[in-house]
């Protein structure tokens, strides 16, 4: 059986995701990753978006996470300030601003004045978080519907790819966390990795959606310079 088109990949740079993932990233979706805290959501973010910006891409970053220059320093060593100028970084407070940063960042993807490689939104739940159970929850919910409708139209329209990070609820009865964000955000990303934590700094993947490939898991491990999954 031979691959659609449209299915270009692009490596995250981490051995062992890209052999899960048959290459890296689709171009033409959103790609979700979900996870509990530390289990290396925003390392994979950084890691894919240093390793675009030194292809001479530009990358869109819609960080609520306050991304750690010192992370990305490691990552990055002395290139960091030269791989920084292909960085558009937006650092919403809100969920008013996080959703006029996506929109900006699905603007620029679009309109092909620079040769951008990958859309981050890392994490787009965060404040959708905090305001459940509050009294604008309804707001919140429309607002991320909203968003993700339109990373899924940019994606298709510009060819990049989208990789957006979700947090995740415990369900008590069912023994799992599962991701935040509702069936919407859940039935538009056409890939989904589900980050575990394993002893020390193992990491596990486990790829529970995907259009084309089969459910599979990945190991890796957050080291001092990024995420290393591996060799061969
Ligand atoms: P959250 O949901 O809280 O945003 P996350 O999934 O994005 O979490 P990351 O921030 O990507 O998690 O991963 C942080 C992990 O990396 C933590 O387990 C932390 O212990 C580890 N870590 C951070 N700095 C280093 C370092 N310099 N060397 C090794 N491990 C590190
Ligand atoms: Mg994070």
């Amino acid at each position: 059986m031979t691959e659609a088109p449209g299915t270009d990949r692009v490596p995250t740079g981490v051995r062992s995701l890209d052999r899960l993932l048959a290459g890296g990233l689709e171009t033409d979706c959103v790609t979700e990753l979900y996870g509990e805290g530390g289990s290396g959501k925003t390392l994979l973010c950084l890691e894919v978006a240093v390793r675009v910006a030194r292809a001479g891409k530009w990358v869109l970053y819609v960080d609520t996470e306050g991304v750690s220059a010192d992370r990305l320093r490691s990552m990055a060593g002395d290139e960091l300030d030269r791989l920084l100028q292909r960085f558009l970084i937006a650092a919403p407070k809100d969920l008013t601003e996080q959703a006029r940063a996506v929109s900006a960042a699905c603007a620029l993807a679009r309109d092909g004045k620079r040769p951008v490689g990958l859309l981050v939104v890392d994490s787009a739940t965060y404040y959708y978080r905090l305001s459940l159970s509050g009294d604008d929850e309804d707001d919140a919910r429309e607002a991320l519907v909203l968003e993700v409708a339109e990373l899924v139209a940019t994606t298709l329209a510009a060819g990049i790819p989208v990789l957006l990070t979700n947090q995740v609820w415990r369900n008590v009865s069912a023994g799992t966390l599962e991701p935040l964000g509702g069936s919407f955000l859940n039935h538009a990303a056409k890939t989904i990795l589900r980050f575990d934590r394993l002893p020390g700094p193992r990491r596990r993947a486990v790829l529970v959606k995907h259009r084309s490939l089969p459910e599979g898991a990945a190991e890796f491990r957050i080291t001092p310079t990024g995420l290393d999954g591996g060799s061969g």
